[in-house]
């Protein structure tokens, strides 16, 4: 492992590392790794490319400067849920950075969850959820409706339908981040009706080059601005069959 890589790749995105910080991430690097010999995690499995791609990759969130945004950014006891985690991305390295974060990670394979539960036991991770479930159902309970204050999700939909998926978690003013690339134009224009329908508002997309590397990252900022009508998520499978 390239210890030096990592510090290094994370201080490009403005964040100083602890050693206690390195070692967590170092270990998860060894489980995925490890799991990944039983069962389907990454594709990624060379070190410094974990890092960029998928370490890096889930704190480059810090790099959207949104005014507001900023001052609410993972404040102390903050929520945040991440839909459609796999093997904990971005939710896992951004706990790990930002401890004082409330995770809840969400997925409907529940082997992963359960790498997961091992992964937060064995980092010693305080504050996490872990939901098994289809965002369409879990996003009616009472307990997980309009509750957060962040709502993130990497590589798990086209933006209409994950806007169906993510927005009803959020609380009003709070935040649905989407890791996109190079087709957030298109997938934007797209949008108009979901965002809305289910009251999101675009206030930022920042594009950028992940460090040490040419891979193109979009993020896009959305901002809830009332509630959600009830009828939304629609039931399991029609976002992704018939987006907004
Ligand atoms: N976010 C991770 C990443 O960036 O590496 C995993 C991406 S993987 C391509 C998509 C994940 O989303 C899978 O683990 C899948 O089980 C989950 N997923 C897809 N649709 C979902 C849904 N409707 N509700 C919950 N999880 C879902």
């Amino acid at each position: 492992m390239n210890d030096k890589f990592l510090r290094e790749s994370f201080d490009q995105i403005g964040i100083d590392l602890t050693d206690e910080q390195v070692s967590q991430l170092d270990r998860f690097y060894e489980m995925i790794i490890e799991k990944n010999k039983v069962m389907n995690l990454t594709k990624i499995t060379d070190y410094d490319d974990t890092v960029t791609k998928h370490f890096v990759d889930s704190v480059s969130v810090v790099l959207l400067d949104d005014d507001i945004y900023i001052k609410n950014r993972f404040s102390e006891g903050d929520s945040v849920i991440d839909v459609g985690t796999g093997a904990g991305f971005p939710g896992i390295p951004l706990k790990i950075v930002f401890p004082e974060i409330k995770l809840t990670l969400l997925d409907s394979v529940n082997k992963k969850l359960n790498f997961l539960r091992d992964v937060c036991k064995e980092l010693n991770l305080d504050d996490v959820t872990i939901i098994h479930g289809r965002a369409e159902d879990i996003a009616h309970q009472k307990d997980t409706r309009e509750t957060f204050d962040f709502c993130l999700s990497r590589a798990v939909g086209n933006l209409a339908t994950l806007s169906e998926y993510c927005l009803p978690f959020v609380r009003k003013n709070g935040f649905f981040i989407s890791y996109k690339s190079e087709r957030a134009e298109e997938e934007l224009s797209l949008c108009k009706h979901a965002f809305s329908e289910l009251r999101g508002k675009l206030i930022q997309e920042a594009t950028f080059d992940l460090p040490y590397s040419d891979i193109s990252r979009t993020l896009l900022l959305i901002m809830k601005t009332g509630n959600t009508p009830k009828i939304y998520p629609r039931k399991a499978g029609t976002p992704s069959k018939s987006p907004l």
